[in-house]
């Protein structure tokens, strides 16, 4: 009965985690750096690159992070100013 229950507690868990990984919101979740082409003030047009928070936690403290990086402007890999 015991080991039975187990079983079943940890196939619901199993089942738990596989349907989170499923999420596309949770998959995209991954370390990475985006750039866009921009135009620097002193550069003119730059690769610009901005970084993504690479954390792997639950979506309210992801989500929020990702949300600010998203905020963030782009900006040059010379001078680290904001392109446009
Ligand atoms: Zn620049």
């Amino acid at each position: 009965m015991d080991s039975r229950l187990t079983a079943e507690l940890s196939s619901a868990l199993t089942c738990t985690q596989s349907r989170r990984m499923e999420n596309p919101t949770m998959a995209m979740i991954e370390s990475e750096t985006r750039t866009l082409q921009g135009t620097c003030p002193d550069h003119g047009h730059v690769l610009a690159v901005k970084e993504v928070p690479k954390i792997k936690f639950p979506f309210l403290i992801t989500g929020p992070a990702r949300g600010l990086a998203a905020l963030r402007p782009y900006r040059c890999p010379e001078c680290g100013a904001k392109v446009s």
